[in-house]
């Protein structure tokens, strides 16, 4: 019987395959005695085991640092280090002599005992570090049992991989094409799962709360990691349909790769500016691939994530640099650490707060914790004269939060400038408008800023007050509410009556449903997702920014979503029949 199940899509695109649970169940601990004479012997073969675990640990880390970057390879010395913690390694040999009991027994049982008080950790670090310790566990086992030749890498199926938090080893470790997708209990966009996904390109879902109660390995999945979706044992005319809308997306995925080189030109002539939205230094590299001019969102707060230091002024002007250098001759918006909501750094040691997404994030953390704040902005001010860098504040809800901001800037400018540091003088300096009170007062903002990035995301989940990772109040969550549009428009006027630019960097501008809407709403750049670049592209170059303007004039004086939708529709089938009428 077919059942399906809504959680956060991570990855876009559609897959389908064969379940496969990844965990502890696939161990029969059996417990046996050892005798006082045996037990050197089972010392060796615990030892041994932490040996072959350690060697293939460090083989992943190498194989990741080539395939994916050296920042993805580097969550594995987390790993590395729960293979020295004494209170892993040290307690089994100690166990094994004590209990006289065989070493996988034995490990089994003090690892659940170190699970517990990671996974019931205050600290959101020691937390998201249980999973590492579940994997590095499981690898112990597979070494201890001699199961490990019943990893993945000998399926003959494609493979969808369940579990309860899916850990960055088992992603890299399986062979990329047998692993078509994943879907996993918990996590949200920004989980190690999710990141992986979206590197590797494979399908994901997250947050999906109970999926591993509810598949065994070996059901047929399919996951829509566009929509978010698992479906679970699907009938045959769901399977095909899913089918056909997986090779659509391969085929025009294809097609539009090969688009890369195009610009976004209207049919009545006017050009759009399709920047990508970034997370990481090496993806650029894919911004590239997808024929993005430029990046319009890097979202630096990833370099703080997944680690126990803070990434130093120079780390962060090498990662500064490499973005704008090899995004030359387009631009670079850096935006300035978006930390806190559901990016927490355990390293600053703030409190858990009751409303973490209207608590310390972004902007006022950054103002909050100065020196943080400051170190950041030297190494983008440093870097800025490597490229064409922009600056950009995220959550910024009024023009004094603004100026204070700015202050801080200019105070980094003229540290440089006594310590003769160079930096690019005329960087332009915007802010994000993803609050409604930003979005409100954009007029006065708007004599203060150089641009405008509107952050759809964050401007719905405040406008409309939906937790935009909590999946119950999914259906809330609309970008085509006559408020949100209003309040783009008041954004795009304000930023157009003082001359500046205004862009969207939100995941409404990877819509293609909303390319001409947005763009007759007025705005200068579109940014998104790398691989949503060319189709954003293609959808311009099909339109008339006149007829686009007309559109636009409609839906703003739309009363409500569903008339909104409508309207969107009726444009759709009004483009359709145009070119049904041209191709007779
Ligand atoms: C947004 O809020 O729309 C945005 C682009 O920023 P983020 O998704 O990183 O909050
Ligand atoms: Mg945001």
């Amino acid at each position: 019987m077919e059942s399906r199940y809504q959680g956060i899509a991570a990855s876009p695109g559609i897959t389908i395959g064969t379940a496969y649970l990844v965990g502890f169940p696939e161990f029969q601990i059996r417990k046996y005695r050892i005798t006082e004479g045996g037990i050197n012997k089972e010392l060796d073969r615990w030892q041994a085991a932490v040996d072959a675990t350690r060697h293939e640990i460090e083989n992943i880390k190498r194989r990741v640092a080539q395939e994916v970057g050296f920042k993805e390879a580097e969550i594995f010395n987390a790993y590395l280090h729960v293979l020295q913690d004494p209170l892993l390694v040290q307690a089994t040999m100690e166990q094994i002599r004590a209990q006289r009991c065989n070493a996988e027994y034995v490990l089994q049982e003090i690892a659940s005992g170190l699970g517990r008080q990671f996974t019931e950790a205050k600290d959101e670090y020691l937390r998201e570090r249980a999973s590492d310790i579940n994997d590095v566990v499981a690898r112990l086992l597979r070494n201890l049992t001699g199961q490990a030749k019943r990893l993945l890498t000998g399926a003959e199926h494609d493979i969808i991989m369940i579990a309860k938090d899916l850990a960055p080893a088992q992603t890299a470790s399986m062979r990329r094409e047998r692993v078509v997708g994943f879907a996993t209990d918990i996590g949200g966009k920004t989980s190690h799962a999710a990141i992986m996904a979206r590197s590797l390109e494979i399908p994901a879902v997250v947050g999906l709360k109970n999926i591993t109660d509810m598949v065994e390995t070996g059901d047929t999945l399919i996951v829509d990691g566009s929509a978010g979706l698992v479906i679970v044992n699907a009938d045959t005319r769901i399977l095909t349909q899913y089918r056909q809308a997986q090779q659509r997306n391969l085929q025009a995925s294809r097609k539009l790769r090969k688009l890369k080189g195009i610009t976004a030109v209207s049919r009545d002539g006017y050009r759009l500016n399709v920047a990508a939205n970034i997370e990481f230094p090496e993806d650029v590299r894919k911004a590239r691939k997808y024929g993005a001019e430029g990046v319009g969102l890097f979202r630096t707060e990833f370099l703080y994530m997944n680690r126990r230091d803070l990434p130093s002024e120079d780390e962060q002007f090498e990662a500064y640099c490499q973005v704008a250098r090899q995004s030359l001759p387009y631009s670079t918006i850096i935006r300035t650490m978006d930390l806190g909501g559901d990016k927490f750094l355990s390293r600053l040691g703030t409190s858990a707060e009751t409303n973490p997404f209207l608590g310390l994030r972004a902007i006022r953390l950054c103002l909050t914790y100065i020196e943080l704040f400051k170190t950041q902005l030297r190494a983008i001010l440093r870097a800025s004269q490597f490229g064409k860098i922009k600056i950009m504040f995220p959550l910024i809800s009024d023009v004094e939060e603004l100026r204070q901001a700015k202050a801080v800037l200019n105070e980094v400018r003229q540290e440089l400038s006594r310590r003769r540091i160079a930096f690019d003088k005329h960087m332009e300096t915007g802010l994000m408008i993803e609050l409604p009170s930003a979005a409100l007062t954009a007029d006065v903002l708007a004599r203060e800023a150089d641009f405008f990035s509107i952050g759809t995301n964050d401007l719905i989940q405040y406008t409309m007050a939906v937790d935009r990772i909590n999946e119950k109040v999914a259906y809330l969550y609309n970008p085509l509410h006559p408020a949100i549009l209003r309040l783009i428009k008041k954004t795009i006027e304000a930023g157009h009556n003082e001359r500046i630019w205004v862009g969207i960097c939100g995941e409404m501008a990877a819509d293609p449903q909303l390319t001409a809407l947005l763009f007759g709403m007025g705005l200068d750049e579109f940014s998104t997702e790398p691989s949503f670049v060319p189709q954003i592209k293609k959808v311009i170059r099909e339109i008339h920014l006149a007829r686009s303007r007309e559109l636009a004039e409609e839906v703003l004086a739309c009363a409500t979503t569903k008339e909104i939708e409508n309207c969107l529709q009726n444009q759709i089938q009004d483009k359709e029949g145009c070119d049904e009428k041209a191709v007779k």
